[in-house]
């Protein structure tokens, strides 16, 4: 465990760095510790050394991880990372803190019907799907302006920005730049984008959240 301790530092130590390279303060970078996979000792680890924000990428697994972790730190944010089914909207508002995957309507509504209900409004981004890539979640780019629209009108979701999953082997940059410019047009402040591989750069593409799994915990298992 002192493995995570020495990463997390390391990684806090390279977030500052990129920040202030690109001119921004460190404070504007906020790390989302990404603990999907891991075991309960590891995001105990994490806790102890005193990290409070985390993403995971499935509500079921989530609930398995924090359902009873979560209520002792009541400074603890947790994002929603991954792709929603509208039947699972209750849960996710229930447990989560930020949901950063909206990527369509039907889904909006869901939120927004979950939110209500539970009297908790939760900050959303929009998932973009960058590269058009058909297998992976997010709005289409053709698509974002009219989900945003749907999302202040219709639902009355709280957007704050965009996120994005650059296509595997692509230049991220080139994706950073293109999510960075679509909030611009927007009024939209929140980037989450950059992973373990790509996160200085994603920095200073603008990213305010960067999703960090490996670095911090060592390999998911396969
Ligand atoms: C798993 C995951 C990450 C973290 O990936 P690493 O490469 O392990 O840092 C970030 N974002 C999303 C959406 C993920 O599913």
């Amino acid at each position: 465990m002192d493995d995570i301790r020495h990463n997390f530092g390391g990684i806090e130590a390279r977030i500052k760095k990129a920040a202030q390279e690109a001119g921004r303060a460190a404070g504007d970078v906020t790390l989302v510790a990404v603990s999907k996979v891991q075991p309960q000792a590891s995001i105990q680890a994490a806790l102890d050394y005193g990290h409070r924000v985390f993403g995971e990428n499935r509500v079921q697994e989530a609930q398995e991880h924090w359902q009873t972790l979560k209520p002792p730190y009541p400074d603890l944010k947790l994002h929603l990372i991954g792709g929603l089914q509208t039947n699972k909207a209750r849960d996710a508002v229930a447990l989560f803190d930020v949901i950063e995957t909206v990527d369509r309507p039907k889904l909006a509504d869901a939120l927004a019907e979950a939110m209500a209900k539970q009297g908790r409004r939760l900050p959303c981004l929009m998932q973009v799907n960058t590269g058009e890539e058909p297998q992976k979640g997010g709005v289409n780019p053709q698509e974002l302006e009219a989900l945003y629209k749907h999302t202040q009108e219709k639902a009355g979701l709280l957007i704050t920005g965009l996120m994005c999953i650059p296509p595997v082997g692509a230049s991220p940059i080139f994706h950073f730049g293109l999510l960075a410019t679509w909030a611009k047009r927007l009024g939209l402040s929140t980037l989450s984008m950059g992973m373990s591989e790509d996160f200085e750069e994603a920095i200073r593409m603008g990213a305010t959240h960067v999703r960090v799994g490996s670095a911090l915990f060592g390999k998911r298992a396969p």
